[in-house]
């Protein structure tokens, strides 16, 4: 299980972030303030950190500078709510990985995650199957019965979250938080219509609709 250590000082989206990592399988660590992300990053306890820049004490460019001068090699990925061209260079040349402006969305945010662990440690398999259905999520190529199917990125990453979920219900919130992210409207039904598309690409019958729970794929 891969280790994710989220250095944000705004609880509301640490909190969005460590519930979504945790519903896909990672471990997670959150601290708020740039010199605890040095010290658990040197004491070796993470494999990929997520980094606000806008951080009390230490900003994240201090942080990235600090872990590379010490030889730190784990991916990091920069979450800023600075989307100018400068401060993205400056991110990528102090040392990060990848960056998220914000506001993101969640799928986004771990489909860059499961990439830059990919990358960190090369020959992971990185597909998922269940009855007949395949995610490829490095190429972002999904199969039904060995067929090739289009899907949009808000279709694979809702597929995503179903197959990684198969058996189990998942209510339209968890779907809404887990594919959409924290800025979507809780009394849309864009899940329903998403879920309409995603049958007509998949197959009916993999999708079932429980009724006033939310929707299991099978
Ligand atoms: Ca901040």
């Amino acid at each position: 299980m891969s280790r994710i250590l989220i250095a944000e000082d705004e609880a509301r989206i640490s909190s969005f972030v460590e519930k979504g990592l945790v519903a896909a399988g990672f471990a997670t660590t959150v601290v708020e303030n740039g010199l605890d992300a040095v010290e658990l990053v040197l004491a070796g306890s993470c494999d990929l950190l997520v980094l606000d820049i806008g951080l009390p004490g230490i900003d994240g460019y201090e942080v990235m500078r600090r872990l590379r001068a010490a030889g730190a090699s784990l991916p990091v990925i920069v979450l800023t709510a600075r989307t100018s061209a400068e401060d993205t260079l400056a991110s990528l040349e102090g040392g990060a990985n990848d960056y998220m402006p914000k506001p993101f969305r969640f799928d986004e945010l771990l489909a860059r995650i499961r990439l830059r662990l990919a990358d960190a440690t090369k020959g992971v398999t990185a597909t998922l199957s269940v009855a007949g259905l395949e995610l490829d999520l490095r190429t972002r190529r999904a199969l039904v019965e060995g067929r090739e199917v289009e899907l949009s990125a808000r279709e694979f990453a809702l597929a995503e979250e179903l197959m990684r979920n198969a058996d189990r219900v998942l209510s339209r919130e968890q779907l809404l938080s887990r594919v959409w992210g924290y800025d979507f409207d809780p009394g849309s039904n864009v899940v329903d219509v998403y879920v309409g598309y995603l049958r007509a690409k998949l197959g009916a019958a993999h999708i079932e609709t429980v009724r006033g729970m939310g929707y299991r794929l099978r």
